[in-house]
């Protein structure tokens, strides 16, 4: 395991594959575009400085010169001050969230110009571009290559929206082609693929304190396409439902969507039928007099006719959350004989009899269980009465293990009814669209989760680019040129490595049980896990936690109720109870579910932590599967107020994306690559090489071999004389078929040209 902290290395670089062609149809790679200059490049250097009047001008962050937190942010602010949202930075797009809605900037029009242009890459930076060259790019040049599009940004940057957006993008590119054959199976196929999104949205997203619209899990999108390209289907994976907040909201944070929408949507019959009276208040729907435009029930019901949920699976989904709110209000009063359990008022026993209707179980089995354990004594049950603390407990746990399970249901019956038959498609563009980074005040189990998954999309993001860069360089014969960049791969053998690991100790103290795990957790942290860098304590603090170094920045976590959530428990009672419920869907989704508690073996292989860190593995594997496109989305500021640029907090997350450095890559490396012939074609008469002859012959190996002796004399001709051969290699490589240019060097080439 490595202790080091922040470790970098030196390493081979170049930019993304799969770059559609550009100028006149011969370059091949221009994703990544405009380095910035060699310092030593005197000469030149001037015709690329960069005048601060004219930053805003840059579509590509890498023109800037130098590339500095500071620079970039000058230019970001610049556009920003003038409406223009997408900036590229190399392999990867920055998009700045306006906060207020910008006409004709995603209409289908703008979309149908981005799809039909020829060179959509020398269009205005725009997610339509990324979209487009996913697009392009699933076909292959040899073979279809799945593609993915990696959103990431913190809480309110725009990541769902954008998601959104290009799932809005190939709904309408990829079923409008007049190829379509049977435009209605296309329609409603394209329909129901984006109503997936409300309905999702409805039960996966909550308002919190940083954005209206929080998306409460996790979620991989699958697009699914044709022979022909077209949208036939898609499925949804979905991670980590953040559900404790159904029966805990955070202060000035509500519940999910779906709740209010029942309040404030349902008509006086459907009230009824839920016991939901106008005049009802419930525990766990605070902060309901906030209205948010996501408020809308009708969207919610409508989105679940086009999905194919009928009205009788409709009542059953509401009654069951009903059931969970009646659930919220009920309240226990501590015991006076121990041997007795908790007493119930009247009003929790009104409550309890209600969620239990609606969940369609006995009201009197509901309250014992709440508030009775059965114990096994080898084959002997024992009954033994639970604390006030312990009955609200298992409450909480009830209404979270109904609310999960109820989301699973809704995901699946979701893939259902989008996705294709398998012999119907032959590619997908996956969208991907996790929770960014987090550091509240107090973090828990959900947050290092949370910060987890966005380390191993970090190291997948530099590993890719860095891996392809590799490959490319090698089969070209190149010298490599040198960037450093950030590893956080120590991190993450702190937080899953084997044997020993945050992780594998959070799984040991929730296998164990013990009474003081709190206490444990910290000591054996500080014990073996002690000597990595990248965990630390602050000593003086009276609330147990742990710090972890992440390539985002430190975050502490409170280690104080992190096993008991890891385990996740559920009482089998419950579920029990469940299993036999009237509700035919409750019924269904616990029926045949595991109602036994897990002996000591299989309980770390369910734990939360283990769940999710398998379900990211395989999102991984899948990702390296696909050629990726990254979206950086930026909150310009933490008010979501519209088109307001705060500089320090773009910066912080500018940093914490390691933007400088995608910049330096991309830099560092040679984005375009015009193959020797075309190469000759266009710049021939510079130098006036004789290309006639070599380059009517059809361009095999052997003619390469031949050109390449034409290019060299032609680069020769072109560089400045008092840049040395050194200077040279920045700016251009002679591979063994092509020409690998910066953006400097072709603006040069051009530059003599047009004096011819
Ligand atoms: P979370 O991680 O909390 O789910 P998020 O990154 O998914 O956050 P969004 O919900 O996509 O954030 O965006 C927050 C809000 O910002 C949106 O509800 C919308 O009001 C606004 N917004 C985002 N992107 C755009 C855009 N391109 N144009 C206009 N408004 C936008
Ligand atoms: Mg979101």
């Amino acid at each position: 395991m490595s202790s080091s902290t922040d470790q970098r290395r030196n390493v081979a670089v170049r930019p993304r594959n799969g770059g559609a062609a550009a100028v006149n149809g011969f370059i091949q790679n221009v994703s990544s575009r405009r380095p910035s200059l060699n310092d030593s490049l005197v000469g030149d250097v001037q015709a690329f400085l960069i005048d601060e009047d004219q930053l805003h001008t840059f579509d590509d962050l890498t023109k800037v010169n130098p590339v500095t937190p500071a620079t970039v942010l000058k230019c970001l602010q610049a556009r920003y001050s003038l409406n223009v949202f997408y900036t590229h930075a190399g392999c990867t797009l920055v998009a700045l969230n306006p906060f207020q809605p910008i006409p004709d900037l995603y209409s289908v029009d703008v979309m149908r110009e981005y799809h039909y242009a020829t060179q959509p890459q020398e269009f205005k930076p725009h997610i339509f571009i990324v979209a487009e060259e996913a697009y392009r790019n699933v076909r292959g040049q040899l073979e279809p290559v799945n593609q993915s599009l990696v959103v990431s940004g913190e809480s309110g940057a725009g990541k769902t929206w954008t998601s959104r957006c290009l799932m809005k993008y190939y709904a309408t590119v990829a079923a409008s082609s007049p190829a379509v054959s049977c435009q209605d199976t296309v329609e409603r196929i394209e329909r129901r693929v984006l109503d997936s999104n409300p309905l999702m949205e409805a039960f996966g997203n909550a308002c919190t304190l940083r954005n209206n619209n929080s998306s409460r899990f996790g979620k991989y999108i699958q697009l699914q396409f044709d022979r022909d390209q077209l949208l036939v289907g898609a499925s949804v994976q979905t991670y980590l439902l953040e559900k404790t907040r159904v029966a805990c909201q955070p202060a000035s944070e509500r519940n999910f969507h779906i709740f209010y929408q029942m309040m404030n949507g349902a008509t006086d019959e459907q009230r009824n039928d839920w016991k939901m009276p106008r005049s009802q208040c419930f525990t766990w729907l605070p902060n309901s007099e906030k209205q948010i435009e996501e408020d809308s029930f009708h969207e919610t019901v409508e989105a679940m006719v086009h999905l194919g949920i009928n009205t009788e699976r409709q009542r059953q989904i509401f009654r069951v959350l009903a059931g969970i709110l009646q659930l919220g209000n009920v309240s226990f009063c501590p015991s006076t004989n121990e041997s007795q359990p908790c007493d119930l008022d009247e009003r929790s026993e009104d409550f309890s009899q209600r969620a239990a209707e609606l969940l369609g179980i006995p009201a009197e089995k509901l309250r014992t269980c709440l508030r009775v354990r059965t114990l096994q004594a080898g084959k002997q049950s024992v009954l033994k009465p639970c604390s006030q603390a312990e009955c609200e407990v298992r409450r909480d746990c009830l209404a979270k293990v109904i609310y999960g399970r109820l989301f699973e249901w809704l995901v699946t019956f979701i893939n259902s009814c989008i996705c294709a038959d398998t012999s119907k498609w032959c590619n997908f563009i996956g969208v991907l669209d996790v929770y960014g980074f987090e550091c509240f005040q107090i973090n828990n189990l959900e947050q290092l989760c949370i910060n987890y998954a966005n380390e191993k999309l970090q190291q997948h993001f530099v590993a890719h680019y860095l891996r392809a860069q590799q490959e490319e360089y090698v089969s070209e014969g190149l010298e490599w040129s040198f960037v450093k960049y950030q590893d956080n791969q120590s991190c993450l053998d702190l937080l899953e490595g084997s044997p020993i690991s945050v992780f594998s100790l959070l799984n040991e103290e929730s296998r164990l049980n013990r009474a003081s795990d709190s206490k444990m957790l910290r000591v054996r942290l500080e014990k073996e896990l002690g000597g990595n860098g990248n965990i630390s304590w602050d000593k003086f603090s009276k609330v147990p936690h742990f710090t972890v170094t992440h390539y985002a920045g430190k975050v502490g976590y409170q280690i104080e109720g992190m096993v008991e959530k890891n385990k996740d428990p559920v009482p089998p009672e419950l579920t029990g109870l469940l299993q036999k419920s009237d509700n035919l869907l409750l019924h269904e989704i616990f029926s045949g579910k595991e109602t036994e508690i897990p002996n000591n073996k299989e309980l770390s292989k369910v734990t939360v932590v283990s769940k999710f860190k398998n379900s990211l593995e395989s999102l991984m594997k899948l990702l390296l599967t696909t050629a990726p496109h990254y979206t950086r989305c930026i909150k310009p500021n933490s008010d979501c107020r519209p088109l307001t640029f705060k500089r320090k907090e773009v910066v912080l997350q500018l940093e914490a994306c390691g933007i400088v450095e995608t910049i330096h890559i991309s830099a560092a490396g040679f984005p375009i690559r015009i193959p020797f012939k075309s190469f000759l074609q266009r710049y021939g008469l510079i130098a006036k090489c004789s290309t006639s002859g070599h380059l009517d012959a059809d361009p095999d190996p052997d003619s390469a071999g031949v050109l390449q002796p034409e290019v060299e004399k032609l680069l020769g001709a072109v560089l400045p004389h008092h840049v040395s051969r050194h200077d040279h290699r920045s700016l251009v490589h002679c591979g063994r078929t092509k020409v690998f240019l910066t953006q400097p060097m072709l603006d040069l080439l051009e530059d003599h040209r047009k004096r011819i």
